[in-house]
């Protein structure tokens, strides 16, 4: 079974674990411009939406380049439009960020179209925040394989790996993971723009249930060096 749709691990495990508390901080104050690329409209809020409000009260330049429209996530026809506006309310909650469509199709993501768009979208950024490689989605971990290969600084956050990993996992690279803590007022403004999300949550069958959605509730988000 693929492991986003088996039963994953409880978010009450991840907060008893003690393990990423302990997780160096990241040093995002050198950045002065971050790209962040999303495979799926709401990517960029589960994944860094903290760190890019943080970064947006600092004035740094943020552009999120918007992979695919997420039309995968339900037959409707309407549903790409529906994605598309409520990534642009959540950004509302996070502060001014620019984005590019790259319109690309949901659920089959090939390298050789990011290849070919990517690299200028990211050139002269201070650093670049991707999916994980390793998330276990495949459009999570084309984007992440591609970005990785750009010509800044290149983080990759976790999605699904809170799911299907459990604390300590030896699939997780934890040696080479930071941590950025989210003060109340910052962590109260990620939950306003992942509430935007409701095509993902309102159905009686979910792509984001309550248990997945809890992992992004928590007072701290997760990366990991690229190119350690
Ligand atoms: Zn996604």
């Amino acid at each position: 079974m693929n492991p986003i749709d088996a039963p994953g691990t409880d978010e009450e495990e991840w907060r008893a674990w003690d393990g990423l508390e302990a997780l160096p901080p990241l040093n995002s104050y050198r950045w002065n411009s971050v790209v962040v690329i999303a495979a799926h409209p709401d990517d960029e809020v589960l994944g860094v939406g903290g760190l890019m409000a943080l970064l947006a009260d600092r004035g740094a330049r943020l552009r999120l380049i918007a992979v695919t429209d997420g039309e995968a996530s339900h037959p409707d026809p309407g549903i790409a439009e529906r994605r598309v506006a409520e990534s642009a309310t959540a950004l509302k909650h996070i502060g001014a960020v620019e984005t590019v469509r790259l319109g690309l199709p949901d659920s089959a993501v090939r390298d050789e179209d990011l290849l070919r768009l990517l690299p200028e979208l990211v050139d002269g950024f201070d650093a670049c925040l991707a999916p994980w490689d390793k998330d276990a989605h495949p459009d999570h971990e084309a984007v992440g394989r591609v970005a990785a290969a750009c010509d800044t600084e290149v983080w990759h956050f976790p999605i699904w790996t809170w799911h299907w990993a459990r604390p300590a996992d030896l699939r997780v690279p934890w040696d080479r993971a930071v941590q950025v803590p989210l003060p109340s007022p910052v962590s109260e403004r990620k939950q306003a723009a992942i509430d935007c999300f409701t095509s993902q949550f309102e159905d009686p069958d979910p792509i984001l249930p309550p248990g997945v959605l809890a992992h992004f509730t928590r007072g701290r988000e997760v990366l990991f060096d690229a190119r350690p």
